[in-house]
């Protein structure tokens, strides 16, 4: 494992039994809580994209955090995509499966410039319903998906099977 890959599994904690039985959360509170691990994960993963990609999409609520964090780093700006309902503008929307339950999401219409490179970051990839409606919806709106980062992968869900030829990374895979 990289320097980076053992940061996060330090600073990951499991929640058993989170929204509901059955789910083992995989929560990173204790890794952004903590500065300079928070530093050193974003500069991680800015580096990897300094000068391939042209925006940032954070998805609701934790890719968010990091995305902004990352963007910012990179100098450039950040797309939030969103759980449907929140956006005021006109929106693009999907709907998907969850690891638990089922949701849709929305971004802007004119979120996107044309054929704008997108770095697409969450957290956590489960099944990876969450990204492969992200990633639809980047594309509806006329951009394209550079790639897709997240801080941990839950190898054995195999979401990355739904998401086709989009290079994912994940900083960890368990
Ligand atoms: P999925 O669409 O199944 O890939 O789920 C990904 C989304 O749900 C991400 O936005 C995660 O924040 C959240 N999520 C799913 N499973 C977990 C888990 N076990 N622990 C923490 N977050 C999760």
């Amino acid at each position: 494992m990289s320097q980076i890959s053992d940061l996060v599994a330090s600073r990951l904690r499991d929640i058993p039994d989170f929204p509901k039985p059955g789910v083992l959360f995989k929560d990173f509170t204790p890794l952004i809580a903590d500065g300079p691990a928070l530093r050193e994960l974003v500069r991680d993963i800015a580096q990897r994209y300094a000068g391939s990609v042209d925006v940032v999409v954070g998805i609701e609520a934790r890719g968010f955090i990091l995305g902004a964090a990352v963007a910012y780093e990179l100098g450039l700006g950040m797309v939030p995509v969103r759980k449907a309902g929140k956006l005021p503008g006109e929106t693009l929307k999907e709907s998907y499966a969850l690891e638990y339950g089922t949701a849709e999401i929305e971004v802007h219409t004119d979120a996107f410039e044309p054929g704008q490179r997108v770095l697409v970051i969450d957290d956590v990839l489960a099944t990876g319903g969450t990204a492969e409606a992200t990633a639809l919806l980047v594309e509806r709106a006329g951009a394209q998906v550079a790639a897709i980062e997240v801080v941990l992968e839950l190898g054995f869900l195999d979401g990355r099977s739904r998401l086709g030829d989009r290079p994912v990374n994940a900083i960890l895979t368990v």
